[in-house]
């Protein structure tokens, strides 16, 4: 299947699943995942309407992001994988969005690099997954209050990534709890959901779907 055949059935299936939630499909915004294809795919994706666009290092997006550009792909940039404190400042120049904050020193770097306001998003690790990285769900309401006080962030939300199983049934309790997290700091966005359970995180309420594979294909080696 071609990329833009996958696009189009990724979004027939988040219609669907905006539908059975009773969800409006604009209150959900579909990121492609690019990292680990080329800058080419990228502009196809682009062309055939994706507006939004995640990569998770720094050092591939700095290539990819003007090599897509050329292309004449000019979408939304989100940066959605661990970011060094030492590359924050390289992140605020490149990305529109940061959804992987997971402490408060990356909060402070990012703070004091950025040359206007940043949009960011808390990343939760809500099954305390020792291999993951982002606050624990009690750590965050303290992480919010002092995050909110930094000059140039605009915290927008919250961000976890479900245990990977075959199963996406098994990421509906990380993800509703991560909603009942969003709800209680009265945040608007929830980045959740990836190619193997973004419908039930739409259903949960997922705002940010981070879809790789069922746009781009496999990826090799990553
Ligand atoms: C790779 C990645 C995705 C996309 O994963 P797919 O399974 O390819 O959809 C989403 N979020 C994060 C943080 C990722 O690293």
């Amino acid at each position: 299947m071609s990329i833009v055949d996958n696009l189009s059935q990724v979004r027939r299936r988040i219609e669907a699943a905006c539908c059975r939630a009773g969800r409006a499909v604009d209150d959900v915004t579909l990121v492609g995942v690019s990292k680990g294809t080329a800058a080419d795919a990228v502009a196809e994706a682009c062309a055939a309407g994706l507006t939004d666009v995640g990569e998770n290092r720094v050092q591939e997006a700095q290539e990819k992001i003007p090599a897509a550009r050329a292309l004449g792909a000019r979408p939304r940039w989100h940066l959605i994988g661990h970011l060094q404190t030492n590359k924050a400042k390289t992140a605020t120049e490149l990305f529109a969005i940061l959804h992987s904050v997971d402490s408060l020193r990356l909060a402070e770097a990012v703070s004091r690099r950025a040359g206007e306001r940043t949009q960011v998003l808390l990343e939760v690790n809500v099954a305390k997954d020792a291999a993951k990285f982002g606050f624990a769900p009690e750590e965050v309401t303290s992480a919010l209050t002092a995050i909110s006080q930094l000059p140039n962030l605009d915290v927008r939300g919250l961000m976890t990534i479900a245990p990977q199983t075959h199963d996406p049934e098994t990421s509906r309790p990380c993800f509703r709890r991560l909603r009942e997290l969003r709800d209680g700091l009265g945040l608007a966005e929830l980045s959740m959901g990836m190619t193997g359970d973004f419908e039930v995180a739409i259903e949960e309420g997922a705002t940010y779907v981070r879809v790789g594979r069922a746009i781009f294909g496999e990826r090799k080696g990553t």
